[in-house]
């Protein structure tokens, strides 16, 4: 199956800014409501949402065997099930309707009407119902920043670590869209030189610099996904901030790993980019040693070139960004995730998340989280305001974007933007 809707050349006659994230060479897929309160799948093309429910409607899939409502839905998950092949089938159409050489919707006022949407007049939503999330740990720079911090800087990966793609298994209710504002969590935590704990509001919540990935329905229960196949099963990527509470995470996190400290909230874009878009952009990843065991070992390039960049936005200020690192420097890849995810036969299905853990480079400056930046907090960040942070305060904002770039063309995902607010305050009950 050609994937043409990847062709460099291809230009639209919907007019695309110049570094849009969303040319006619990446056709995401996300889920929106519209102006009518309709809820619908749909694409973007420059600055303009596209209506994809519509368009079926129209009768502008009819060539591509899809059921009537697969795109008239609040998730994407019946899209994703529907495999690789549809999902090439349906943007390679996408590409064509759109070319600047093809003139029968462009000069159709009524159906144009119908099918296209300005960014205002439509609120992105989750794209999936996401039935299981998983978060790995597969920078060895964050994993050994981390375990220097946490631990002993001079066994600061543990024994497992470049043997095993190590992650855990994380909740799905809380993860949210891009613009939805997150409470600063309370907890536990132990102060240091306390004997006991406390409970309040966290003093050290963190962003976390992180992609996750999207799966279809892959395997029966008992079922590895062997290694080579692992990309077939893989829908495509959004960025993703895993919020983190630093000081909860410290006290709780022996032995069963991270808890409370991470399931308060965790953010994405709203845009999946899909693998197929990404395809230009594969890269090496790093130097694998020692080798993994043979069902991690694979060919060819599979890590993919993903600038990445957060900012920190004071409340009513100007941002300041505050790192750049790039999705080329996970150690372990999502194929070796996937296939180690599912070794001893756990069920992967359509709609789940499998974050990257955070993506730190190997210096100071890409760093994925505030954790490390500021080294603890013994080193705080300088904002354009001339404030200082150690980690995130409340009415900060922490926006991500992610974009990749040949001589030829630009795709990106957008970005995820959340602001951190005060805790929670229930409601008194008047009496
Ligand atoms: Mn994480």
């Amino acid at each position: 199956m050609p994937d043409t809707a990847n062709n460099p050349n291809r230009k639209s006659w919907i007019s695309v800014p110049t570094d849009s994230d969303f040319p006619i060479q990446n056709i995401p897929f996300g889920v929106f409501l519209t102006r009518d309160d309709v809820i619908t799948i749909g694409t973007r093309i420059g600055d303009i949402a596209i209506d994809l429910g519509a368009l079926h409607q129209l009768g502008y899939f009819n060539e591509i065997p899809l059921t009537d409502d697969i795109f008239l839905q609040d998730t994407l998950n019946d899209f994703i099930s529907d495999g690789k092949k549809t999902w090439r089938l349906v943007r390679n159409r996408i590409a064509e309707i759109f070319d600047v050489k093809n003139e029968t919707l462009k000069n159709n006022e009524e159906h144009r009407k119908i099918v296209l949407f300005t960014l205002d007049e439509i609120e992105m939503q989750l794209p999936v119902q996401i039935g299981d999330y998983t978060d790995f740990y597969s920078s060895k720079e964050h994993a050994t920043n981390v375990g220097t911090m946490f631990r002993d800087p001079d066994n600061a990966l543990l024994p497992n670590w470049l043997h095993i793609p190590v992650g855990y298994h994380g909740r799905s209710s809380s993860i949210v869209p891009s613009g939805i504002p997150i409470h600063r969590p309370k907890g536990q935590t132990m102060p240091a030189d306390a004997s006991e704990p406390v409970f309040g509001p966290s003093k050290l919540v963190d962003f976390e610099l992180e992609m996750a990935f999207i799966t279809t329905d892959a395997n029966l229960l008992g079922e590895p996904i062997p290694i080579e196949e692992a990309e077939d099963y893989i829908f495509g990527m959004v960025l993703f901030n895993d919020w983190s509470a630093r000081d909860i995470q410290k006290w709780e996190y022996v032995p069963l790993g991270p808890f409370l400290a991470k399931n308060f909230a965790s953010s994405v874009s709203p845009w999946i980019v899909t693998l197929d878009a990404l395809e230009p952009f594969r890269t090496d990843g790093p130097k694998q040693d020692p080798k993994p065991l043979p069902y991690l070992n694979y060919k060819g390039k599979k890590s993919f070139d993903i600038n990445l960049e957060v900012d920190l936005s004071p409340e009513n200020g100007a941002p300041t960004t505050i790192t750049k690192s790039n999705f080329k420097y996970m150690y372990w890849n999502m194929s070796q995730q996937l296939a180690h995810h599912t070794i001893n036969g756990c069920k992967v299905n359509s709609g789940d998340m499998m974050g990257s853990g955070t993506i730190s480079g190997s210096t100071p400056d890409s760093y994925g989280s505030m954790l490390e930046l500021t080294w603890k907090g013994e080193k705080p960040i300088k904002m354009s305001d001339g404030t200082e942070r150690k980690f995130i305060n409340d009415g900060d904002t922490v926006t991500m974007r992610g974009y990749c770039k040949n001589d030829k063309v630009r795709i990106g995902f957008g970005e995820v933007s959340n602001k951190l607010l005060p805790p929670f305050n229930p409601k008194k009950v008047k009496k």
